[in-house]
């Protein structure tokens, strides 16, 4: 069933609003009628089935039939540092990354990062990045929006990094320790504390630099390898984020 997302001082009063592209799309592209179902969300874990009780192509308004269970979100937050890929592949990472689960995507800028950053330009491309989101989120139906942060700096990273329970940076030169053998250790009882949020840090096209892997290791993030096949940079963090859910029992057992 279609599902869609609304700001949450539009699910109130046993009754949804759905206004804007949502409202065209329902009444042009699914040519909704009063009296369908649809599912509504308030991009916050409050998930209703919904009858349409009236609409046009600016504005749809439905009745609320009964809650349902917010259920497909997982209990491991997975943040997803990505440094800014070239061209458009950021919308990529956000697309796939909010399918497969993750809570917060964070890019970032690192010393290699090759795409121009243009501040001006940002918040418009940040608005994109988030309407990509909730679009992904609606297709994958799950129960909330990861929140898609603004760039960061390196610096601002690092400092990010310590509100996770446990940070590790996918690094391809790491020849010691395997992202399997981290993620078992962390969910294991053997973990000092309880792993609620894990951070992955996924290095651009031309990887990290000696310096940044020190200071990253400094920041008590744990380097990484996820096996001998170098993955481009916009794979690497949909690939940690399936194991870390995975290894979480989160992708369906
Ligand atoms: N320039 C590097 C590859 C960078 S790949 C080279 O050609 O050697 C881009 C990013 O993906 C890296 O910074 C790293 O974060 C991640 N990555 C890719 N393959 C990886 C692997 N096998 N293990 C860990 N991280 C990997």
């Amino acid at each position: 069933m279609q599902r869609y997302f609304i700001p949450p001082e539009r699910l109130v009063s046993g009754k949804a609003v759905i206004e804007g592209d949502d409202a065209r799309h329902l009444a042009l592209v699914m040519r909704a009628r009063i009296g369908d179902r649809i599912v509504v969300s308030d991009g916050r874990g409050r998930t209703v089935l919904a009858e349409i009780a009236e609409l046009d192509k600016t504005k749809v308004t439905a009745t609320v039939i009964e809650p349902l269970p917010a259920d497909a979100e997982p209990a491991v937050h997975v943040w997803i540092a990505q440094s800014l890929p070239k061209g458009d592949k950021m919308e990529t990472v956000i697309q796939k990354c909010t399918e497969i689960g993750a809570t917060r995507i964070i890019p970032f800028l690192s010393e290699r990062t090759v795409v121009r950053y243009n501040p001006p330009a940002e918040e418009k491309r940040l608005q994109r990045w988030r309407k990509i989101a909730k679009e992904a989120a609606e297709q994958a139906h799950r129960d909330k929006v990861p929140e898609i942060e603004a760039p960061m700096t390196w610096k601002q990273l690092l400092q990010a990094a310590s509100d996770a329970d446990a940070a590790l940076f996918c690094y391809e030169r790491e020849n010691g320790r395997t992202l399997g053998e981290q993620l078992k250790y962390l969910f294991s009882r053997k973990a000092e504390k309880p792993v609620r949020t894990v951070l992955i840090v996924v290095g651009p096209e031309g990887g990290f630099t000696e310096r940044e892997v020190k200071e990253a290791e400094a920041a008590g993030i744990v380097p990484v390898s996820m096996g001998r096949r170098i993955l481009r940079a916009e794979t690497a963090g949909m690939v940690g984020l399936a194991c870390v859910l995975y290894e979480a029992g989160e992708m369906g057992g």
